[in-house]
Order: structure tokens, then sequence, then C-alpha cells
């Protein structure tokens, strides 16, 4: 078992970050907070007949993936493997045989190299991602994680600590997945939050008053629901559809839309003031869509906080993600044990 450490100063260590959670086989490399590459491969067009991701696909997929994509990494930073000071994976959570993949590359890499492994949580990385374009978030940040898989309001005291606290969840469906679900009713292909977002721009957003789920004065202030949006959605396009009538698609986007920027943004508002938090954190696959990036820089504006929006190509999944969360623990604690595994049910905050 290696027992390597980061020699040199942990600020500007070469980190090399590998993501497999789910159906993108991500490759990275970040020294210090500068991206020197983020290689991607994704298998979703071998998952969108399906309407959503087959793990046994995405596994497989990963396999055949892996290697070409690490190499084109490499090639694209001017490093080779001896260059890297330590080795970052997803160790959760996502899907157990996707996992396996990544981790059983980051650990050779790790074992062959001699290098410090650091096993990362998805969900962290997807917030620690923003140091590569706006620099270490302010502490203590708020931040919402909006995913395919996703919907959380954190409070984070220290990027890369253990003392995350989730201040709410989605209560049922992630804010993602309801895009993918209205899509799929729509006509619309998979996954479905940027053909939404290119219709919703063309919609009317008052068009229709789609419900706002668990904003009511005894729910929770900081979870989330968009299951009931979703059935809202449903029913107002059958309607339509059953007395013969054209359904304006891009009114029903745009109004779908509406109604999930509109929690999303108020509910972190609110946690932000709560807590006294100074900066508001935008981050996951969701953080792409245009209207909810308008809408949150202008409520930061308003009350006067740091907005921390990573670039679009960041939001989805991908493997600079994984080393920019690997370079806030280089400076925290050691590294994880080589005997440690993939966890598709990794707890928040873990790492
Ligand atoms: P995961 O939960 O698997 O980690 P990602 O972080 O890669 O997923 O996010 C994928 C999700 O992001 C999908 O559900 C997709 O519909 C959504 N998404 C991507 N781009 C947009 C966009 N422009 N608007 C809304 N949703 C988006
Ligand atoms: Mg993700």
């Amino acid at each position: 078992m290696t027992s390597a450490i980061v020699t040199g100063s942990p600020a500007e260590a070469l980190v090399l970050g590998i993501e497999t959670s789910c159906d993108e086989t991500g490759v990275g490399l970040v020294r210090g907070r500068t991206l020197l590459a983020d290689a991607v491969a994704s298998s979703v067009d071998e998952h969108a007949r399906f309407g959503g991701v087959v793990p046994e696909v995405a596994s497989r997929a990963h396999l055949q993936a892996l290697v070409p994509t690490a190499h084109r990494a490499f090639a694209t930073a001017g490093v080779t493997p001896n260059d890297i000071d330590a080795v970052a994976v997803t160790a959760g959570p996502g899907l157990s045989g996707a996992l396996l993949v990544g981790v059983a590359a980051a650990k050779a890499y790790a074992l062959a190299l001699d290098k410090p492994l650091y096993a990362v949580n998805h969900l962290s990385a997807h917030v620690a991602v923003d140091l590569l374009g706006n620099g270490p978030l302010d502490e203590p940040c708020v931040a919402l994680l909006v995913s395919g898989g996703h919907s959380s309001l954190l409070l984070v005291p220290r990027i890369g600590g253990e003392d995350v606290v989730e201040l709410g969840a989605t209560v049922d469906d992630a804010a993602g997945e309801a895009y993918d679900k209205v899509a799929r009713l729509l006509g619309l292909p998979f996954p479905g939050g940027p053909p939404i977002d290119r219709l919703a721009s063309s919609g009317n957003s008052a068009a229709i008053a789609f419900p706002r789920g668990m904003t009511g004065p005894r729910d929770e202030p900081f979870s989330f629901s968009f299951s009931g949006l979703k059935t809202a959605v449903a029913r107002w396009v059958e309607a339509r559809a059953k007395v013969g009538e054209t359904v304006p698609v891009a009114d029903v986007a745009a109004s779908f839309q509406e109604a999930v920027v509109d929690v999303l943004v108020t509910k972190a508002r609110r946690a932000a003031a709560e807590v006294g938090a100074t900066g508001l954190c935008l981050a996951g696959g969701e953080a792409a869509n245009s209207s909810l990036r308008e809408r949150w820089l202008d409520a930061c504006i308003a009350d006067g906080l740091r907005a921390f929006v990573p670039s679009r190509t960041m939001c989805t999944d991908n493997a600079a993600m994984v080393a920019a969360a690997a370079w806030y623990r280089l400076a925290l604690d050691g590294p994880s044990s080589l005997a440690s595994g993939a966890d598709p049910a990794l707890r928040f905050p873990g790492y």
C-alpha cells in the first residue's frame, strides 16, 4: 500500500482527476487552481432511446473510454503521468459498476506512480469546481446543487471539510430529473435540460401558472419538491391534447422553467440570509440553465452577495471538478487509503 504524500507546495500540486459516477467518463488535470485539461467522453447517446441512463451500458462505456480519455487529457495538458503529484477520483455517490471503473483506474495510477490517492464525493466536486473559474469560494458559502440526481441547499463552512450541512434537499424528484421527464412529455430529446432551456427562450414564462412546490407556510423552508410540478405539466398538456388543441410547447417549457427557477432562487436567497453567508454558489448540471444563471446573478446583486457560478461546461459531470475538490483537501488532511472502495450511496458531506 502506498503511503505517498504530496511533496512540494500543495497550492501548486498537479492533480489528476477521474470521474465515472454516471454516463460521463472524465479525466481532468489541474495545477493549483489552473485547469490544464478536461477530457470527457459521454455515453449519453447510448442511453437516449431508454430515456435514462442504463447502468450496465454506462459501465462498459467507461471501460472502453477511460484509457483513451486519459491519454487525451495528458496530451492536451502537455504533461506525463510521472509529472502528477496526486490522483483524485469520485468514490460516490453514483452507479456502482460505473464508479468501480474509475476507482480501479485511479488506484492503478496511484500505485504505479507511488502518488497519494484522494477519494472525492461527487457532490463536493460539483461545488468545488468554481475554484477553477473564480478562485476559492467565500467561506461560509451557501451552495445550491442541482443536477440530474440531486437538488440540495448546502451550508459550506469550509470546502473540502467534512462539516458541510445539508440545509434541505428534494423530497422527490431532482430538478434535472423533472427537466428530463417534462422533456419526454413534450417529445424533446434526453437529457431534457438543454432542449427545454432553448425552447423556453422563445416562450412566454407567464403563460401558465404552474405550481411552486414546497412553498407553503408550513413547508420545510429549504426542501424542494418537483414531482407535483411535473404532474401538473402532464395534466395541462393532456387536457389540451384531449380537446384537439395544439400544445404551445415553447410556452409550456418557459412556464415550467420559470416555476423551477423561481423556487430554487427564492430558497437559496432565504438560506443565505438565514445563515449569514457572504457568497452564493450555483453547482451541478442544471446550473448550466440560462434562466437560472441570470436570476442567480440578479439575486446576488440585489442581496449584496458574491455570486459563484461556474462556466457552463464545468457544470455537468467532468473530472476537473474532482481534481479541484482534491486541491481543497491537500492542505487539510492526508490521502485516502488504497483499500478504500467505491460507495454508490456515499453520504454527504463525506469528502
Ligand atoms: P448527475 O446528477 O448525473 O451528476 P449532471 O451534474 O451531469 O448529472 O447534470 C445532468 C443534468 O443537468 C440533466 O438532468 C440535464 O437535463 C441537466 N441540464 C444540463 N443542461 C441544462 C440546462 N441548460 N438547463 C437545465 N438543465 C440542464
Ligand atoms: Mg453530477
